[in-house]
């Protein structure tokens, strides 16, 4: 057929506004669940909302099968039953339980042994796991101390076993879990098509692509005295950001406040840093870390950032009298500008 090429042009300039007037809108779609000790907030970007809700579901029953894997609070775990058994043998375990325990060891040689998993024992020593609100006693420390340290696991990638080298030991995944959880997450959002996504597990995220609109996902940098202020709100793409800190899970004796991280060094609570932000390209990595510059303190902390590519970290301490002081490493202060009039209106000192 002879269509007249004046139709023709009317034809092609048709086609893409139908298109784009059909086209369904992109939309973020959001779920909450109570998971791993939190509220966990996955948020995906789609223009199908089925499509949206099967991959949220997917990515919430991988963190349901990591954390029943990892959880020391569960008798059934498969971290449960290598801590009862991996004193007599060595224990074969499954891939990503390897996985995080080996990611785990190598964090611990990068912070010099202040994230360190093989600090069970200890835990159990401290009101914060124990329900007694009594503080252990030097010789009670120095008894489990023997029980501690990283250097005592023995892996062995060929047969992916693991074993205690001194008996009565017992990893706690505590520090690490909910980021590489957030990791995988992510990863089955990203096989299932989805291109931008936000998973929150109260605060520890992997944030990756746009909102509609090309809108960054923006994320709060909390307060850590005062957890409803936000200290900046910082832009964030294709990457996670974690923060450890002694204003969430804390238990008071006397008056006084004893974080549920310990330094496996000393085997007492950390005590000297409100609260560590770590930006990293990954929520496992940036979990550990925070954990472990929580214990290392602001200063040697952010000295070890410098030497770390890719991690940018913000350390909150206690200051004079009431006044909060906030370090920032050279990569944050580049990347996310700070409003140092905001930050003294909250009592924050941006140090320098
Ligand atoms: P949150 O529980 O808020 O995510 P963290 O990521 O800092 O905080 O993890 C704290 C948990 O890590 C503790 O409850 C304990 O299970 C474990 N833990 C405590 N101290 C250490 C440490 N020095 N190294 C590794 N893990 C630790
Ligand atoms: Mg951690």
């Amino acid at each position: 057929m002879n269509t007249p090429s004046f139709l023709k042009g009317l034809v092609w300039l048709l086609v893409p506004v139908w298109v784009l007037s059909c086209s369904p809108k992109a939309e973020v779609y959001k779920v909450a669940r109570p998971l791993m000790g939190t509220v966990v907030e996955i948020s995906a970007v789609s223009d199908d909302p089925r499509h949206a809700a099967g991959a949220i579901q997917a990515a919430f029953d991988e963190m349901a099968r990591l954390e029943a894997m990892m959880s020391v609070f569960r008798d059934e775990s498969e971290v449960s039953r290598l801590n009862r058994e991996a004193s007599s043998r060595p224990v074969r375990v499954s891939p990503e339980l390897f996985e995080v325990i080996e990611m785990s060891i190598a964090l611990s040689r990068t912070t010099r042994g202040a994230f360190d998993i093989t600090v069970g024992p200890l835990m159990q020593l401290w009101p914060f796991y124990v329900k007694e609100k009594r503080l252990p006693s030097a010789g009670e420390i120095q008894e489990v101390l023997r029980r501690v340290g990283y250097v005592h696991v023995i892996l062995s990638p060929k047969e992916r076993t693991v074993s205690f080298a001194v008996p009565g030991m017992a990893l706690d995944l505590g520090g690490i879990a909910k980021g590489y959880a957030i990791d995988r997450a992510v990863a089955v959002l990203k096989e299932r098509g989805i291109t931008a996504a936000l998973v929150n597990a109260g605060g520890d995220l992997f944030a990756y692509g746009e909102k509609p609109g090309n809108k960054p996902w923006r994320v709060g940098l909390r307060h850590p005295r005062n957890p409803q202020e936000l200290l900046a709100a910082l832009p964030l793409s294709d990457k996670a950001i974690v923060t450890s800190g002694d204003y969430e899970r804390y238990f008071l004796v006397d008056g006084k406040r004893y974080s549920h991280i310990v330094d496996p060094r000393s085997g007492v609570t950390a005590q000297r840093t409100a609260s560590v932000t770590v930006v990293a390209s990954s929520a496992a990595y940036a979990d550990g870390l925070a954990t472990g510059i929580l214990v290392l303190g602001a200063e040697e902390g952010l000295a070890l950032v410098e030497s770390l590519p890719g991690v940018q970290a913000a350390v909150v301490t206690e200051g004079k009298g009431d006044e909060l002081a906030l370090q920032v490493s050279k990569g944050f202060r580049e990347a996310y500008p700070l409003d140092v009039r905001h930050l003294a209106a909250q009592r924050v000192r941006l140090m320098h």
